[in-house]
């Protein structure tokens, strides 16, 4: 079957400069938010507090899908601070075991045949419910050198046949980094796949320029890309845009959501996302049950509401746009499918 066409708008000409000017005007600040979405006042003072644990940042695309003076957006509610953030402030920091698997400076080696790389730090976007929040990324590497120690493990690895770049999010790299860190995994004969786990298609959706496309697709290793969308109202207009690109230039793309209470825990939402998703060529691999970390509590979903959930998608829904259920579990060898 051929890939769907990737569209003729002003988005497919998008270039570096354009993703870097979208990236300079992201909101960074609660004020910002609350004023330009029209929200009341009170969000102001829990968002401030918030914001003080893990700041607020959201780009200019993502806002202009959020619904102008309602609270309850869906999209709205993956990015604004709120005071609940504060009462699960003293859970764990690191519930899928990132730590104790990092076996050099910015490499996590936890599965058979997989390792991911910390490529960066950076997102485009900050996702309240973010299981990395509380991660030392400040002890990770930024200069290409830092990467040899995590290179020459990969290189003296040969059970490892992949490699996943995340972060943070790796499309935060400029295409010139991304090119040189590509390349010296590239330089490892016994790897035979990259993946890339990225929000940026989502959010900010001129990060994905024909250059992008084109390095993925033409490098040695065989690409996985590896996109998180959470609700339908995110997979439309420029995102559509950004998915189609990726997936009319030969790309496999996956995506991953995580079971969000309030945001996308009915049978409605989940099947409209599945469904936009597979009719633009995205397969909605993954339903994440929420890693439990400090400041992401209030978005628990029951794991038996999860499975009830998912059971309602199956029988709406083909196969193949059913995600799998699943909850990272530290220390295992691999997901747990629930
Ligand atoms: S994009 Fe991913 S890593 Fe970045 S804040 Fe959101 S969930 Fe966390």
């Amino acid at each position: 079957m051929a890939p769907p066409t990737a569209p003729h708008t002003s988005q497919s000409a998008a270039t570096a400069s354009d993703w870097h000017r979208d990236l300079a005007r992201a909101i960074r600040d609660p004020e910002t938010l609350v004023t330009r979405l029209g929200l009341d006042p009170s969000h102001l003072q829990p968002a401030r507090s918030s914001a003080g644990l893990f700041g607020v940042m959201v780009p200019e695309s993502f806002l202009a899908r959020m619904r102008y003076g309602d609270s309850d957006d869906p999209l709205l509610k993956q990015v604004l601070p709120v005071a609940d953030e504060q009462q699960s402030h003293s859970a764990t920091v690191d519930a899928v075991g990132d730590l104790d698997a990092r076996r050099a400076p910015g490499l996590i080696h936890k599965y058979n045949g997989r390792a991911l790389l910390i490529a960066t730090g950076s997102c485009a976007v900050h996702c309240r419910y973010c299981f990395r929040r509380h991660y030392p990324y400040g002890e990770e590497p930024r200069r290409l050198d830092e990467w040899d120690p995590a290179i020459d493990q990969l290189a003296g690895d040969r059970s490892i046949d992949e490699v996943i770049l995340s972060g943070g999010d790796p499309l935060m790299l400029s295409d010139t980094r991304l090119d040189q860190l590509i390349g010296r995994l590239e330089a490892i004969p016994h790897l035979s796949r990259l993946r890339l786990h990225t929000r940026l298609p989502v959010v900010l959706p001129s990060r994905v320029t024909a250059t992008l496309c084109d390095r993925l697709r033409d490098g040695r290793l065989t690409p996985v890309v590896v996109v998180h969308a959470n609700h339908p109202a995110e997979v439309v207009d420029d995102c559509a845009d950004a998915l189609l690109r990726l997936v009319g230039s030969g790309l496999t793309v996956l995506n991953q959501a995580v079971l969000l209470a309030g945001i996308n825990d009915d049978t409605d939402t989940l099947a409209e996302l599945c469904t936009r998703l597979a009719n633009l060529g995205v397969v909605p691999y993954y339903l994440h049950q929420l890693d439990r970390v400090a400041g992401t509590l209030h978005f628990e979903v029951p794991e038996a509401e999860g499975r009830r959930l998912v059971a309602e998608l199956a029988g709406r829904l083909p196969g193949y746009a059913v995600p799998r259920y699943v909850r990272e579990v530290a220390g295992a060898a691999g997901k747990l499918p629930l």
